[in-house]
């Protein structure tokens, strides 16, 4: 029997637990997934070893740490400073990021017709998903609603602004990666904004997942297609199983399985 977990703090919603027990079970592994709270992510490789995993997935606030826990780094994961994938061979922890893999396939099956794309939020999320759109061809520009983290995105060469120095044109699609809404009422901009935003788009995306959020509901008033971020969470998953089993089961096979937990 293999074991895998997922780290975080908070980590008692996390959906990941049944998504991987579900794949595992229909696919036949002798496997067993659980959920850890980890307070203090520096003793994550110690806890990982104690625990005899074979993997694990990482989650807010230890996707950072889990990039020093590991003794091979896959270099988009070490691009965007995030791993939130372990998969242990011997001794050795190797790390990667499906999450912006994840948001790209769910974007990809949602919708074919956007090029242009603004990211709400400059947060470890945005960082991930806007280097994975833009290595895929998208036009990607970052509005936050304070200058301190724009910066590293300014140093990647993207288009970037907080709500002081923006002005409104046209973008295909706009992605709310903020927290704003999780745990609130917030919007992740100023309404007069994103009305102005939203009616020129052709989609939005809420990454935020399992509730209508703030952003989405307005969204929903301009006759837009919308998503939340639940296909993104069920292809990060695959996509981790996938290297969980090194590649053993088609994404295909995975995906069913998995988006049982959705049901
Ligand atoms: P971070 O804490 O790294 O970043 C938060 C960002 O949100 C910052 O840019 C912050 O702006 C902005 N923000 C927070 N509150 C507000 C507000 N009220 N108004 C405007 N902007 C705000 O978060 P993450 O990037 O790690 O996660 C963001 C969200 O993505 C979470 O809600 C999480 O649940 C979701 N998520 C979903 C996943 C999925 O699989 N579907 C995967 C990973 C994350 P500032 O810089 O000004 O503070």
């Amino acid at each position: 029997m293999k074991n895998y977990t997922i780290f975080g703090n908070p980590v008692s919603h996390s959906k990941s637990p049944c998504m991987h027990n579900l794949a595992f079970s229909g696919l036949g592994e002798e496997a067993l997934y659980t959920r850890t709270l980890l307070e203090d992510g520096t003793k994550l490789r110690e806890v990982f070893f104690e625990k005899n995993l074979s993997g694990a997935n990482v989650t807010v606030p230890h996707k950072e740490e889990a990039l020093r826990a590991c003794d091979e780094v896959d270099s988009f994961a070490r691009s965007v400073g995030a791993v939130n994938t372990i998969v242990r061979h011997g001794d050795k922890l190797y790390g990667y990021n499906t999450d912006a893999l994840g948001f790209l396939k769910a974007l990809q099956k949602f919708e074919k017709d956007i090029q242009t794309i603004l990211i709400l939020g400059a947060g470890g999320s945005a960082k991930a998903i806007s280097v994975m759109l833009r290595e895929a061809g998208y036009d990607v520009t970052i509005l936050n609603r304070s200058e301190g983290r724009l910066e590293s995105f300014k140093e990647q060469g993207f288009k970037t602004y907080s709500f002081e120095d923006f002005t409104v044109t046209q973008y295909d699609l706009i992605v709310n990666s903020t927290s704003a809404g999780l745990e609130d009422d917030a919007l992740p901009a100023p309404k007069a904004m994103l009305v102005e935003l939203l009616s020129n788009a052709k989609a939005s995306i809420d990454i935020i997942y399992g509730k209508a959020t703030p952003f989405l509901k307005l969204s929903q008033n301009y006759n837009l297609p919308t998503k939340d971020g639940s296909d993104m969470l069920l292809y990060q998953g695959v996509l981790a199983f996938e290297l969980f089993v090194d590649k053993r089961h088609s994404f295909e096979a995975i995906e069913k399985y998995m988006k049982r937990a959705f049901i």
